[in-house]
């Protein structure tokens, strides 16, 4: 039985396939999702600015009011900080 690369379950019907590098993942369409968000939301300014935020500000140590990611990502576009 084929199983995902990302989440180890039972690949059904519906496989997709990721290319990292020299890397070839097979992926369920869950993980594809998941993947080509990541993916969005690294080409996306404003998360970039959010993670030198984070970085600059250590916010990664602190809790958030509005959770982890992305609820502490949609908090600090709206102008929250922690
Ligand atoms: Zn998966």
């Amino acid at each position: 039985m084929l199983k995902c690369d990302m989440c180890h379950k039972p690949l059904k019907s519906s496989r997709h396939q990721i290319v990292r590098g020299p890397v070839t993942l097979t992926v369920g369409p869950d993980c594809f999702k998941k993947e080509k968000e990541a993916a969005a939301r690294l080409a996306d300014p404003t998360y970039q600015e959010f993670m030198g935020w984070m970085r600059a500000n250590k916010g990664g140590s602190r809790p958030c009011p509005a959770g982890d990611f992305p609820h502490n990502f949609n908090y600090w576009r709206e102008g929250g900080r922690w």
